[in-house]
């Protein structure tokens, strides 16, 4: 039992001094902790007396007609001289008063969000882009200037001149994988403003099977929380357009291509819709909301494949004829094409001429080159890299990449084909191994994956804590 106790007292002991600094300093004669008493003065570590009740101490010593210095305590009956180390056993635990925390006046770091009422310049709608979108220059560029005008113009409202300025609903035209709805997602997040992502092979013209092409609405406002005024400001980005491209040499209805195309006309130029809340599709079950799509911002895309061909051939056919006849293959090897591409081209493509009228801003993304995959793999804020070192930083361990495993696992997600979207399968893959292992050693300290492991020429380099590096056995 004794031992039980005195445990107890130890560790009541130990805790007080781990919360030392958790409580406030109480006076001992009033009981009032230092925020209501005032600064203290503090006799010993444990027993501390507030200016006022010494303040009165000395009075009542001074004022008195007592000559202190005459008395002989010692001699006294029952007054013996007090060791001020004793009284601290005395402080009852209740008299303590925790500090209060001091008031956060930071506010917990959150990411910058741009404020669309203050619309902010192009060049800082850019610089929030390059955080995260790697390269794509002219993309990042272009579309930070059609949203700082599509959010100015929707500030101007209907103005008493007459002029209205023109919506900036854009076609963006890029390979799988390049950052289109990656730069979308990006810019909806930044501007805090709803976004629904729709695809377009899953629309039908209204009474088939499918998607009504209203339902793109619905999605947004569900992403404004059935918020209306906040969904008709919201972003709209139809991806796989080119799926909607009209079909050649056919003679049935086209009711998932040109008829889409057709039935987005409206919502892309700016109308009163009629929508179902919560449903792909109106039927009488549903209720239907009214959503006014004046401002809101639509953005197309899509890979257009085989609209390099119809570059290729209208680019030849021009420089086919008079004096400045080229050579056939003169655009074969051309890099990026599809940044010439056309109005017409896209009509050639299959896109209608109303459609694309009412998409005026066309720009076209790069594909991606290894040097952008690597840049990919780093760079952005929330690069996978720093994902993974963060995930076994959890762990204490230092993950680090050679720049030669860079270049390999950039090098296999150009032969997959998908663009960006390789990366994470590839460093998965790479990374299962590793994340299975490493946790049965408390003395790993950093692991380094090298070139050497992603071309399955060696396993990665172990470093233990204190000791110089190891290959772990594959
Ligand atoms: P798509 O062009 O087919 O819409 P995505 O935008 O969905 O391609 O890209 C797939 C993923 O690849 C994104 O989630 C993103 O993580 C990454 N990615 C693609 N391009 C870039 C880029 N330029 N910068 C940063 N990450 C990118």
């Amino acid at each position: 039992m004794d031992f039980e106790d005195k445990d107890t007292e130890v560790k009541e002991q130990a805790d007080t001094q781990e919360q030392g600094d958790e409580y406030e300093d109480v006076c001992f004669m009033c009981h009032r902790p230092a925020s209501k008493a005032g600064k203290m003065i503090h006799l010993t570590k444990d027993i501390h007396i507030c200016a006022e009740c010494m303040q009165k101490a000395m009075d009542t010593m001074n004022n008195g007609n007592v000559d202190y210095s005459k008395i002989d305590f010692s001699k006294m009956p029952n007054i013996s001289m007090i060791n001020l180390s004793d009284l601290q056993n005395m402080i009852p635990r209740r008299q303590r008063v925790k500090k209060k925390a001091p008031e956060q006046n930071e506010q917990p770091k959150q990411e910058k969000k741009l404020d669309i009422r203050k619309i902010p310049a192009p060049h800082r709608i850019k610089a929030s882009l390059d955080e995260y979108v790697v390269g794509q220059e002219k993309a990042k560029k272009v579309i930070s200037v059609a949203v700082y005008n599509h959010y100015k113009r929707v500030a101007a409202g209907a103005d008493a001149d007459g002029i209205e300025i023109e919506k900036s609903n854009m076609l963006m035209i890029g390979p799988t994988g390049c950052g289109k709805t990656y730069l979308v997602k990006t810019l909806a997040r930044l501007l805090d403003v709803p976004l629904a992502i729709a695809d377009a092979t899953s629309l039908t013209e209204a009474g088939y099977i499918g998607d009504d092409i209203e339902s793109v609405l619905s999605k947004l406002l569900a992403a404004a929380d059935n918020d209306v005024e906040k969904a008709e400001q919201g972003i709209v980005f139809i991806d796989e357009i080119d799926k909607l491209a009209k079909k050649k040499n056919t003679t049935q209805r086209d009711v998932s291509g040109e008829s889409v195309q057709q039935g987005l006309l409206k919502l892309l130029e700016g109308a009163e819709v009629e929508v179902p809340v919560g449903a792909n599709s109106k039927n009488a079950m549903v209720p239907l909301e009214t959503i006014n799509t004046k401002n809101i911002l639509f953005i197309c895309g899509g890979a257009f494949p085989d609209l390099e061909d119809i570059i290729k051939e209208r680019l030849n056919e021009q420089s086919s004829i008079g004096f400045r006849a080229d050579l056939k293959d003169k655009y074969d090897k051309e890099k990026n094409l599809i940044s010439r591409v056309t109005v017409e081209d896209l009509r050639n493509f299959g896109m209608i001429p109303e459609f694309i009228g009412r998409l005026p801003i066309i720009f076209t993304l790069d594909a991606l080159s290894e040097d952008m995959m690597v840049r990919i793999l780093k760079e952005p804020k929330n690069a996978i890299l720093k994902q993974y070192q963060k995930l076994l930083a959890l762990d204490e361990v230092k993950l680090e990449f050679t720049d030669d495993a860079l270049s390999a696992i950039a090098r296999k997600a150009m032969e997959k084909d998908t663009g960006a979207r390789a990366l994470r399968a590839i460093i998965e893959e790479f990374m299962l191994d590793i994340m299975y292992e490493i946790p049965k050693d408390d003395n790993i300290g950093q692991v380094t994956i090298t070139g050497d492991y992603i071309e399955h020429r060696g396993g990665p380099l172990i470093t233990l804590r204190g000791v110089p590096a190891l290959e772990m056995q594959g």
